[in-house]
């Protein structure tokens, strides 16, 4: 049975001839079904971050970090034609030309959802010139998530971002430590992803949201559920901070967690204004 989200703009209908149609109309987006959709004019779809990020910009595509769990490599090599780092200048259209689509979540945009927007092998022209888009197009809040939190310390970011880094052990956790704090972006997310290690953060106040992953099935590797106490821990940690919370659905499952305790999936249920607001009172008073 095909998945139906509700509303969206007319133009991403079955009819592909209908993109210049004006203004958004009341349809129904088969959500899996992105073959009219046109990355050069508005950001994609997503279907699989269970709705935290309605949109991905994939503006950079690729990565130089090889991860061996990697989820989104062959997806990558197939879609984009390599996996190694490639800017994609057409999509920097992307923003002005999508609208948001009906619910809390409107807003929020996943950028380089295949790949490392910070790896190396991406030029800092790439980056200055999607910074310069992010800037010019404040209703989007953009989320970046990356493995390199030195490099994302070297940015200056506009207020409508946020900033993860992938923490998968104590040893990547030691560096997000270290370069976290330098990350100027007023949204920081410790994204434990996968959760492979018990972390134990020495000042879980730097961050402003934590996620927690189990490792998903990918090649040879198999599913690694973290033990509960490593995801107690992490989440009595966020909360012990004020921290938002963000827990993959089918880790929620497997423990059987209480889905509806507000504080677990508080990232969540955080209303685009409220991020904006806790946004503009840490910008005030840092
Ligand atoms: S950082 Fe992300 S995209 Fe890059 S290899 Fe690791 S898992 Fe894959």
């Amino acid at each position: 049975m095909r998945e139906y989200l509700g509303i969206a703009p007319a133009y991403r209908g079955s009819n592909c001839s209908k993109s210049q149609a004006p203004g958004p109309m009341i349809s129904l987006l088969p959500v899996r079904d992105r073959s009219c959709i046109d990355p050069n004019k508005e950001f994609e779809r997503s279907n699989t971050f269970e709705g935290l990020m309605p949109f991905y910009w994939n503006i950079i595509s690729g990565c130089t970090n090889g991860c061996p769990y990697c989820r989104v490599k062959d997806f990558t090599i197939e879609k984009e034609g390599t996996w190694a780092p490639k800017f994609h200048p057409g999509r920097l259209n992307a923003p002005y030309g999508s609208r948001p689509i009906f619910g809390h979540r409107a807003w929020r945009i996943y950028v380089a959802a295949l790949g490392d927007f910070f790896c190396d092998g991406v030029p800092d022209e790439w980056i200055s010139a999607t910074m310069d888009v992010i800037r010019d197009t404040p209703r989007w809040w953009y989320f970046f998530c990356t493995k390199c939190p030195k490099r994302a310390s070297e940015i200056g970011y506009p207020d409508n971002t946020a900033v993860a880094t992938s923490i998968d052990t104590v040893a990547r956790l030691k560096i997000a430590e270290e370069y976290m704090p330098q990350v100027n972006s007023p949204f920081r997310i410790a994204a434990c992803s996968p959760l492979l290690e018990r972390l134990v953060f020495k000042g879980p106040a730097i961050f402003d949201g934590f996620m927690i992953f189990p490792r998903e099935p990918s090649g040879s590797f198999p599913v690694f559920w973290p033990p509960l106490d490593w995801v107690e821990s992490i989440i009595d940690q966020a909360e012990s901070v004020g921290a938002l919370l963000w827990v993959k659905s089918d880790l929620i499952r497997h423990y059987g967690l209480d889905a509806k305790k507000t504080k677990l999936q508080s990232l969540i249920h955080a209303t685009d204004a409220e991020l904006r607001s806790h946004i503009a009172k840490k910008r005030r008073t840092s």
